[in-house]
Formats: C-alpha cells, sequence, structure tokens
C-alpha cells in the first residue's frame, strides 16, 4: 500500500506548495486570529454544532469523563510509556506502570480498564521483541542503539509548537515514524469516521511548518476490542490537498468561535455521552 500505492500517487499528484506547513506565513495557512487553541479543539467533531469548542476554551467549562474517554486516555498512556520504555531498555513492568496512574477525574470499571491496558501493553511488547530480533538477525554488525532506533523509528509524544498556525505552543502528537515519514494518530474506537484524519493532517502540517519536512502520508490506527480481544485495524492515506484545505477550514471556523467568543447554540438532540452534556444543556 504504502511504496506501490501512496508514495508513488504522492509523487505523481504532489501537494499545492500554499498548503505545505512552511508556508504558514501565507494564505491559506496563516491564521486570521490572534488565539491559540489545542489540536482536539480544531479536529474534534463530536459536537454537530463545534459548542464544545466555545465551552472549553471561551468558557473554560470543565468536561465530566465517562467510560469511553477514560479508556481512550489510559490506552495513548499505554502505547506511548509501553514503547518508551522497551526503546530505554524495558526497564518499567506493567505492574509498575498501573500503580503510577493518577485517577483523578477518570471514571469507569477499574478491573475492566487495566484488563483492556495488560491486553495492549502485552502486544506491544511481543511485537517490539519480534521487531528488534527480526533486525538484529539480518544485520548482525549493528548496535544495539541502531537497532533499538531502526526497529523502532518512531518520535512517541513529540512535543511541538503549533503556534505558527494558531495552535497551541505545546502540541504533542502521537507517533511520527522517521524513517518512512509517516504521520500517525490512535483512536480508541471501533467506528471510522472521515474526520478522525484530520488530527494525522494537522500534526503534519504542524511538523511540516516546524521541521520543513514533507508529510506525504498519514494513518489513523483504530484499538477496539471485540469478544475479549484486541482489533487493530489502520486507515493509511496520502496528506492531499482536499484534507489539508478541510483542516484549514475547521482551524479556521474554531478560531473564529473562541476569537470572536461566538456561541454556536445548541442543536435540538445530543448524544447523551457528550462530556459537556450536563454543563451544556443543563439536563
Ligand atoms: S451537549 Fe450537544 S451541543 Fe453541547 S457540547 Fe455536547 S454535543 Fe455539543
Amino acid at each position: 500500500m504504502l511504496l506501490h500505492r501512496l508514495l508513488p500517487l504522492a509523487r505523481q499528484v504532489g501537494v499545492s506548495p500554499e498548503l505545505r506547513g512552511w508556508n504558514w506565513h501565507q494564505p491559506p495557512l496563516k491564521p486570521y486570529y490572534d488565539v491559540k487553541i489545542p489540536m482536539y479543539s480544531v479536529c474534534s467533531k463530536y459536537c454537530p454544532n463545534d459548542r464544545d469548542v466555545y465551552l472549553a476554551q471561551v468558557k473554560k467549562v470543565k468536561p465530566i469523563l465517562n467510560f469511553r474517554v477514560t479508556l481512550g486516555k489510559i490506552l495513548h498512556g499505554v502505547v506511548s510509556d509501553a514503547l518508551q520504555g522497551f526503546m530505554k531498555g524495558g526497564n518499567i513492568s506493567f505492574e509498575e506502570w498501573w500503580e503510577k496512574i493518577r485517577w483523578e477525574g477518570l471514571v469507569g470499571d477499574r478491573e475492566l480498564l487495566k484488563r483492556r491496558a495488560k491486553q495492549v501493553w502485552d502486544f506491544i511488547e511481543k511485537n517490539c521483541i519480534a521487531q528488534y530480533a527480526n533486525l538484529s538477525a539480518t544485520q548482525p554488525y549493528a548496535s544495539d542503539h541502531d537497532l533499538m532506533q531502526s526497529s523502532m523509528p518512531f518520535l512517541i509524544e513529540h512535543k511541538i509548537s503549533g503556534e505558527l498556525l494558531g495552535l497551541s505552543g505545546l502540541l504533542s502528537l502521537d507517533c511520527y515514524d522517521y524513517l518512512r515519514c509517516i504521520m500517525f494518530d490512535l483512536k480508541v474506537d471501533d467506528k471510522q469516521e472521515d474526520w478522525h484524519r484530520l488530527f494525522p493532517v494537522g500534526y503534519a502540517i504542524v511538523f511540516e511548518s516546524v521541521h520543513e519536512v514533507p508529510v506525504d502520508v498519514c494513518c489513523v490506527l483504530y484499538l477496539s476490542f471485540i469478544n475479549e480481544k484486541l482489533v487493530i485495524k489502520k486507515d493509511i492515506f496520502f496528506t492531499n490537498n482536499e484534507l489539508r484545505s478541510w483542516w484549514i477550514e475547521e482551524r479556521d471556523h474554531k478560531l473564529e468561535i473562541v476569537a470572536l467568543k461566538k456561541d454556536p447554540g445548541v442543536p435540538n438532540a445530543c448524544n447523551e455521552d457528550c462530556i459537556y452534556y450536563k454543563s451544556c444543556r443543563g439536563e
């Protein structure tokens, strides 16, 4: 998919220069308003009216987390810490990691959360060991450091500033594969949505704005559970003009809500799973 479809497509079709992150100083990437918002405010489409952005960024309302969001937070932590732990020589066990979780604001059945977290931790550990062993078996003269860097070529939770594009200065991207130049975003969800692609596309544009390297391929990695089994799906795609323009439209719209303090109003019906449901609808 990557070598025979996406990379040839990216070379053939290309990306318009004005949509590359390093052209942040001119339209359409140059932000109109002098406010900064987080990446999830730009990309999230959980709320049909985008009122969640108004509540969080203008009214400073604190969300009330539910099980779905808690699981997402915990599994993001597992993926990041298990991978980074392995890269540093496997210096932390799952039990030690679990004991360090700060539970403030998190909700849900802890036994179930722990079981899910352990499944993901074990999966990552086994895959890291296999990747390292495979590479080591083909390159017997490579140093440990080289084997580690090339079997797991990932920047994990890389800290980067999105300020050139009207975003927070403290962004943290899930994962960037620096050998294949792929921006990854992790979703704990069994349902794929088109707008999930906006997250890695946004990080790709930010990465281009700061490091000035092209990021032509993105991937949303879905984690879910069926019959107690961990299921992983990948949505890998070309970071084309259309997706980049969609991300810019969303960014401009959300920046406008925050800069002008525009309340987008409440729709007729909302999903009760919304983390702002109580403060927003007062029900
Ligand atoms: S309760 Fe409805 S309108 Fe309010 S933030 Fe949630 S989805 Fe949006």
